[in-house]
């Protein structure tokens, strides 16, 4: 048996929609078609304002999660938010209606779900990332008893903290950063450590060392301005000569423990600009390159925005 829904448009023309018949579909079709025709201005589709898209798409502990946000009302005078819990990260407009905010991942963190609330447009998403677990290496570190570096002084402390909460809203960086130096690695990130057999929850190698040798030249791995140079002389007890490049958006890099320093604060640097030479200065047991790179404070590895690249 057939059955026939049939409906009249504004034209009065009967369309049919055969139920059980043939190739319904280009029925369905007709009728669409008819509507359409008969309520030209009316029709209006639900608008998808919040479009948000987490890179890379298998985080693990250490990665930079990139939440890119497309808006479709442009002109709405504020940049969306996205929160994870109390915690907000800055969004930044990297395009027209399109802004990012780049969460950090660490090796001290929990792996697991990070349930990320985005507002925007009057709307509000709501978005779970599984950031899967990461095995760092470990060291196992014997202090004699009663010896302790020195710590470093509050003057360097508050400096370094007022470098590394930077969230400038100029990006500098493009593509890829480069290497500072052409020494091999000698520690990657995320070492954990264990001090005289007791494990350091909160320690992590945050950062990447080169072993170059004393005096070889240290590049900037990216464009920016640099925010920070502190010196041994000024009480930099722990970082050493240090001189910090501000890529940006909430993306800094340090580098540590320098004999020599070419740059100034203030400066804008290309990517491949001299800044200063390998040394041992601070709390350093031979010449290397500590390179830090970090994400809205938090020290995050540096490998994906080598090789892939992070925008
Ligand atoms: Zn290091």
């Amino acid at each position: 048996m057939t059955i026939k829904d049939c409906t009249k448009n504004s034209e009065n023309k009967l369309l049919c929609l055969n139920i059980t018949g043939d190739k319904p579909y280009r029925r369905v079709i007709n009728l669409f078609i008819g509507i359409v025709a008969s309520v030209p201005i009316t029709l209006t589709l639900p608008a998808d304002a919040l479009q948000v898209k987490v890179t890379p798409s298998n985080p693990e502990l250490g990665d930079t999660l990139s939440v890119i946000i497309n808006l479709d009302n442009p002109d709405n005078g504020s940049n969306p938010k996205v929160a994870i819990g109390e915690k907000t990260y800055p969004t930044f407009a990297i395009a027209p209606n399109k802004y990012r905010a780049f969460v950090p991942t660490t090796p001290v963190e929990t792996a697991g779900i990070r349930k990320l609330k985005i507002s925007g447009d009057g709307q509000v998403q709501n978005l779970a990332v599984t950031v899967r677990n990461r095995k760092f290496p470990v060291q196992r570190i014997t202090l004699p008893p009663g010896k302790s570096a020195d710590g470093a002084t509050e003057y360097e402390l508050k400096r370094v903290a007022a470098f590394k909460a930077l969230q400038t809203p100029q990006k500098y960086w493009n593509g890829s950063f480069g290497k500072p130096n052409t020494g091999r690695i000698s520690t990657i990130y995320g070492v954990r450590r264990y001090y005289n057999g007791k494990f350091a929850n909160d320690y992590y190698h945050r950062g990447v060392d080169y072993a170059g040798a004393a005096g070889s030249p240290v590049v900037a791995p990216a464009a920016g301005r640099v925010a920070l140079v502190g010196r041994v002389s000024q009480g930099f007890r722990v970082h050493g000569n240090v001189v910090g490049i501000d890529h940006g958006q909430g993306v800094v890099s340090i580098f540590m423990h320098l004999s020599r320093i070419n740059v100034k604060e203030g400066d804008i640097v290309k990517t491949g600009q001299l800044i200063g030479a390998v040394g041992s200065t601070g709390a350093s047991t031979g010449p290397h390159l500590h390179w830090g790179l970090y994400v809205n404070g938090q020290a995050i590895d540096p490998v994906p925005w080598r090789f892939n690249g992070v925008e």
